[in-house]
This record gives C-alpha cells, structure tokens and sequence, in this order.
C-alpha cells in the first residue's frame, strides 16, 4: 500500500454555518448498502463540505469503491478516497460494526469474508421477510431487495418499505416495533444474523494491509462494565482504533472514549456515519478529534 505523506491529512478545522468541520471524515454511506446517495453524490457533496479525505464505508461490501475512484479520476475530484467498509460483527449476543480503512480492495481474504457476509445478510433478509409476512406485510421482502438493488441489503431498507407503505411513522418505529433488538427483548421480526466475528473481520481486514477500527463505541447500548469487556477484546483481537468522535457527542463522552484509547493504546477515528442529507448531521461536521489523541491516519504515513 503507498505511503500517505502528511500533506494528504492536513488538520485545518474551519467553523462555517455555526459547525466546526474537520476536513477528514472516515464513515459514509452510499447507495451501494444503506445511504441515499450515488458514490458520484456523495462526493461532490464533500466537496461542496470542502472535505479533503473521505473514506466510503458501506455495509459488507466494497461496490462503490471503484465507482467512486473513478469518478475522482475522470473529473478531477479534489478528494483523497480512503478505502472502506463496515462489516457487521457478532459479539457475545450484540451486533458490534469493525469499520475497515485503506486496504487493497482487491485481497482474496477480505473479498471471501464479503462473499460469507453478503450470503447472510441475504439469508437474514428472507427470513425478516417471512416474519413481516406473518405480521401482515408479504411484499416486504421482495419490495426491500427491490429497494436495495444491487447493493447490500440492510434492515434499513425493510424499515425504508414500511414507512414508505404507510405500516409505521418513522424509520426508529419500524426498528423499534418489528426489526429491533434491545437488551434481551426482540421484536416481532428480528432475526439472529450470524455475522463473522470481531477476529475475522479484523483478520481480513488486516490481510488486506488495512486498519481495523471499532465504530461508534457510544452507540451500542451497552454499560461501562460491557463496553470496556467489548474494547478488551477488540484490542486482544487486535483492533487499530476506535471512532472516538462522531456528530452528536457529548463532552463527557469525547472523555471518556479519549480516555479509552490512552488506556489501551489505541488510535482515534473521526466519522460522520453519513447515509443521507438530513439536519443533525453531515459530512465533516463537528468531526475534531481531541487533543492527545493518536490519531488513525498517523499509522498511514
Ligand atoms: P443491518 O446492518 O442490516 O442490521 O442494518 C442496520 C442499519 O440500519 C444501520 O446501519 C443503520 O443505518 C440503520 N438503523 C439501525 N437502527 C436504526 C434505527 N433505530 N433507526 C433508523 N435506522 C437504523
Ligand atoms: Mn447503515
Ligand atoms: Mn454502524
Ligand atoms: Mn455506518
């Protein structure tokens, strides 16, 4: 893998319409699993947030790599493309994301554990549908793979079916009321994945000559006792980093996780987790890793 020089990650941060923007931001999404936008969208949006280094990150697939490399090649897009994915893992009964950063796309290894993933989120898929198809919905899943088309498909794009068909109010009802999981309490159509685990993901993903990150540590519901249970094993499994700043945190949570990456020598990640245009969140916003964070990228150069 080349060699990155530090100019490709310069750190200015920049307050424009009252968010401070960092200009790396290493988690988006595409239409190739679970966001809205094309791999071309995306980036000229980024351009358009003066975002100079942008990692896609879909869900278990690495579809709009190539697409969007080309895009920046045929018309000069001014924007460093960092190699990603997001690979589902299970964990002890929780599903934990392994966000993967600058590997060869190519390597036999990580494309294998793709091939494994995509059979069961495939797999998972039917079976969500013949559940929706008790609760009364039986096009569900023949409208959610029409939905995701080529792409992964993800719950996403079961909920996407049942809000647009009028069965829920919002995407967090269709989770919450058929697709969900919270604590030991599942919903009428939830379904166990059967996912890698965090060693195979981070295994590929270093076969590939990448970085093996924990997304959203703060996201995953879990207590102090279990998350640092979940970043022991992680860092035992030979994880890079963890994302330690994405929109929406608070200052005691950037502490803590800081914190956390002291303790167990990890480096820091910064992502959006962008999947659509919506007013919480964008690319590069409110992205600055803390000071006396390591950060990712430092193991790039
Ligand atoms: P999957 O990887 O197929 O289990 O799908 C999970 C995806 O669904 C996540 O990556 C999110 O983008 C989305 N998601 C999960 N929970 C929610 C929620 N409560 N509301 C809206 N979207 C969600
Ligand atoms: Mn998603
Ligand atoms: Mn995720
Ligand atoms: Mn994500």
């Amino acid at each position: 893998m080349a060699l990155l020089s530090t100019t490709d990650f310069p750190l200015i941060i920049e307050k424009r319409d009252g968010f401070s923007h960092g200009r790396i931001d290493l988690h988006s999404h595409t239409h190739c699993s679970d966001g809205s936008l094309s791999p071309q969208t995306l980036l000229d949006r980024a351009v358009n947030y003066q975002i100079d280094v942008l990692a896609i990150t879909d869900h278990d697939t690495v579809a709009g790599l190539d697409i969007a490399q080309r895009y920046i090649n045929d018309q000069n897009v001014p924007i460093k493309l960092i190699s990603g994915i997001e690979i589902s893992t299970a964990w002890q009964g929780f599903e934990i994301h392994i966000v993967g950063l600058n590997f060869d796309k190519n390597n036999a290894t990580l494309l294998k554990l793709i091939t494994n993933q995509q059979q069961a989120r495939e797999q998972r898929a039917v079976t969500i549908g013949e559940k929706l198809a008790k609760c009364g919905f039986p096009d569900a899943y023949h409208d959610a793979k029409k939905l995701a088309g080529e792409g992964s498909i993800t719950r996403a794009h079961f909920a996407k079916v049942l809000l647009q068909q009028g069965h829920v109010s919002t995407m967090q009802k269709a989770f919450d009321q058929y697709l969900g999981k919270k604590g030991r309490n599942t919903q009428k159509a939830y379904v166990k994945p059967t996912w890698c685990s965090i060693e195979q993901a981070v295994e590929a993903i270093h076969a590939a000559g990448g970085t093996a990150v924990m997304a959203h540590p703060i996201r995953y519901d879990l207590s102090a006792k279990w998350l640092r249970r979940l970043i022991v094993h992680f860092k035992e499994s030979a994880g890079d980093g963890l994302e330690i700043v994405l929109p929406q945190m608070n200052p005691q949570q950037r502490k803590t996780m800081l914190n956390y990456c002291l303790e167990y020598d990890l480096h820091a990640s910064t992502g959006s987790d962008f999947h659509h245009p919506n007013k919480w969140s964008d690319l590069g916003r409110n992205l600055i890793l803390p000071d006396g964070a390591k950060p990712i990228w430092a193991l790039w150069q």
